[in-house]
């Protein structure tokens, strides 16, 4: 089956102008001005000169449930499937966090493959905030040599109390594991870092880069906008090469407590030199984001939301004022590229035709995720099977 998009007004990321875009079953076929093929196996699609994106790509999702830190009321949902795509994510990654005792990179993988089977691309890491990394065969090489779905490990912790605090020798043998487990595979091999709020920030990670043969860029360490401090030590890193992430999920009290926007921190980050595609975006959504009251007692709990990915988009452009494809590619090329998923995240002949549409005003309207609609103007067109 064939789809034929006219008039889109194409952001690959970069602008593409106004052109046409030819799906072939998955993929896209061709993209260029005036694309001519007709015949009943065909679908005819007018963009009507809406925004033509491609599917974002959410580099970190507790798709499994996350959170629990509060006791196990506060452990939090599985993200649904309908949530994801009508927050324009058709690609993501799954990860446990820092319960990986009640719940299981089994039950992870479960997940993901549900998500993949109702037409998203999901994707895995082994491991938890936890070294030695828990797996599921044995070993972080095993998992990604034998299971197609793990791409790296993570997320694992450091500069937080919950974290197994491990040293830079151990952090390099979980470097070797996946590099050789990416060697072995054709896959990149990417160690997801989370970083918490402890003074170190990334200090170990650079210890490990100068003390063993491992570059920074096989960490993709997260939640850099947490504090100003952290800010400038991920500013650092991603110009000596690495690749930086923020997270978009947050509430007014912790950007009270000097969270910064997502939105506003790649402003600083492009402002301050960061070359634009080492910086990426993540929702984290899932997670637990904890309140506090004044004497550091749990109030209450909110989850982090997947559809925060596009409201960052959105103040990015219309708040931060930059420009649509640096902004874009936050979401798309770089945490692709990033993950070694070089066919996601671009409008581009012979990558998976993951496709939005939008108003002007960034609004989704439509979802195509490799090449099927799975929201089209506003509605969905899965049910899922216990809908029906
Ligand atoms: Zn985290």
């Amino acid at each position: 089956m064939l789809k034929l998009i006219r008039n889109a007004q194409a952001f690959a990321p970069e602008s593409r102008g106004v052109c046409d875009i030819l799906i072939a079953d998955q993929r896209i076929l061709r993209i260029d001005q005036d694309i001519s093929i007709s015949g009943d196996d065909v679908e005819v699609i007018d963009a009507n000169e809406q925004i033509v994106v491609p599917g974002f790509v959410d580099s970190l999702v507790h798709i499994s449930g996350g959170g629990g830190e509060g006791g196990f009321t506060t452990r939090t949902p599985e993200l649904e499937f309908h949530d994801a795509v009508r927050a324009g994510v058709t690609t993501l990654v799954g990860a446990l966090g820092t319960d990986s005792t009640t719940r299981s990179l089994h039950e992870l993988h479960g997940k993901a493959r549900a998500l993949s089977e109702q037409g998203l691309s999901c994707y895995h890491y082994t491991g938890s905030y936890q070294v030695p990394a828990p797996t599921i065969s044995g070993s972080i090489r095993d998992d990604m040599v034998f299971i197609d779905a793990v791409i790296g490990v993570g997320e694992i912790a450091i500069a937080d109390h919950r974290g197994s605090q491990p040293s830079a020798a151990e952090l390099a043998r979980i470097a070797s594991d996946v590099t050789v487990g990416g060697l072995l595979t054709g896959k990149k091999g990417v160690i997801s870092i989370h970083v918490g709020e402890q003074a170190e920030q990334l200090d170990l990670l650079h210890e490990v880069a100068s003390g063993f043969p491992v570059s920074l860029d096989r960490f993709y360490p997260t939640h850099i906008n947490r504090q100003q401090g952290l800010l400038q030590a991920g500013i650092a890193f991603a110009k000596q090469g690495g690749v930086i992430d923020f997270t978009t999920s947050t509430t007014e009290q912790l950007l009270q407590m000097g969270e910064i926007r997502a939105s506003h921190a790649l402003a600083i980050s492009l402002k301050a030199g960061v070359p634009p595609d080492n910086v990426t975006m993540s929702s984290d959504a899932q997670g637990s984001l904890p309140h506090f009251d004044e004497h550091g007692k749990l109030q209450s709990l909110e989850i982090g939301r997947i559809d925060s990915l596009l409201n960052e988009l959105k103040l990015a452009v219309h708040t931060e004022e930059i420009e649509l494809p640096l902004a874009l590619a936050t979401i798309t090329r770089n945490p692709a590229d990033a993950l070694g998923l070089s066919h996601k995240g671009r409008l581009q002949a012979g990558c998976d035709a993951d496709l939005l549409f939008m108003d002007e005003d960034l609004t989704l309207n439509s979802v195509i995720a490799k090449g099927a609609w799975v929201f089209k103007d506003r509605e969905h067109l899965t049910t899922s099977i216990f809908e029906r």
